[in-house]
């Protein structure tokens, strides 16, 4: 552990890289030893559904990585796909199914929905013990109310890798830029967890750029591409940049669209102590999670201990 999230960490040097792609290999190596002692000692192999619904290309990569990494940790893979004409009371049925199957101990509904179909109605159909996203009200308010529950796998990974960089996070002062359900709310309540001071900022907050500036760690899920500029970071600061944008860059550049991330990086890193690139960032914790999820659920949905994870638990 290293201490880089002070102001003391000095402004001349290029900020220390948070290898993603690293902690998220160590994740799924400590997911599958444990879905290893989970058949060998219990008989039990955990099993992960993901509904896809439609045939958006970027949610196709998506749920084909989620299935062949759930499968390569040992665990069980259903995959249910639906046309985009699916209506919201045939995909409730998909669920209901799915809750009731005893093989299936964690259910993913790949987001966004076709229009049809509201996404709360189909969180809450989701039982709560299965809801490996953790988007279920009774998992959102048991985060809020008790740190406890199933945790959001984007906010959980961003805490792991800020516990395997920072260290003690207590005291801190952590600024969360977005304050969506997926992403910033569920960050806010870990990061609070954690005893850090935390400001949650969004589209209406009055400058921005102060608010980030106070940050020892600064943590944005805004989805704009690279809005927040190097001397908006504090020396030496955190930076955990969640965003995940597509952009075209000039023809004359001759380049393909790329991935960049909310953090503007070539500049972001001549002033932090320590941040994560886009992509090889957040964007790998989150499936690791994801699997480290189904695990936890499948060992509570069985009445067993889910030791074994315990070096990158939240
Ligand atoms: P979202 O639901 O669209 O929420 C965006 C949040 O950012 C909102 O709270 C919004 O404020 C705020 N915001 C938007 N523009 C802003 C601005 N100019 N200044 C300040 N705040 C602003 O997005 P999300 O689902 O949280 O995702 C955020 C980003 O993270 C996206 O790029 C997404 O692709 C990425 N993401 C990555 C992963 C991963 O695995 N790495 C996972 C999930 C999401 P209001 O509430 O006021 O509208």
């Amino acid at each position: 552990m290293e201490s880089m999230s002070g102001a003391d960490a000095g402004s001349a040097k290029r900020a220390r890289l948070i290898d993603g792609r690293a902690t998220a290999a160590k994740v799924r190596t400590a997911v599958a030893r444990q879905v290893a002692g989970l058949s060998e000692r219990h008989g039990l192999i955990p099993g992960l559904a993901v509904v896809l619904v439609g045939d958006d290309p970027a949610s196709e990569i998506y749920v084909r990585n989620k299935g062949r990494q759930t499968r390569e940790a040992g665990m069980r893979s259903f995959e249910i796909r639906l046309p985009a004409t699916t209506s919201q009371a045939e995909l409730l049925e998909h669920i209901v199914r799915l809750n009731a199957d005893p093989t299936v101990h964690g259910i993913l509904v790949q987001l966004p929905l076709p229009r049809q179909i509201e996404e709360p109605a189909v969180i809450d159909a989701i039982a709560p013990e299965k809801d490996v996203d953790g988007f279920h009200v009774i998992n959102t308010g048991l985060l809020a109310a008790r740190g406890t529950g199933i945790i959001p796998c984007t906010p959980l990974g961003c805490l792991m890798l800020l516990k395997e960089y920072v260290g003690d996070l207590s005291g801190l002062r952590a600024v969360v830029l977005g304050r969506s359900n997926i992403v910033g709310k569920p960050m806010s309540q870990l990061l609070l967890h954690e005893h850090c001071t935390v400001t949650v900022a969004h589209s209406r907050t009055r400058n921005l750029a102060e608010e980030c500036r106070r940050a020892d760690i600064l943590i944005v899920a805004i989805g704009q591409p690279r809005l927040i500029k190097g001397d908006w970071i504090r020396p030496g600061a955190t930076v955990i940049d969640v965003g995940i944008n597509r952009i075209s860059l000039p023809a004359s550049d001759g380049s393909r669209p790329r991935l960049v991330g909310d953090v503007d990086f070539d500049s972001a890193v001549q002033v932090a102590g320590a941040i994560t690139p886009v992509p090889g960032g957040v964007g790998p914790m989150t499936i690791a999670c994801l699997l480290r999820n189904t695990v936890v659920a499948a060992c509570a949905q069985h009445g067993i201990d889910a030791d074994g994870l315990a070096d990158f638990d939240a």
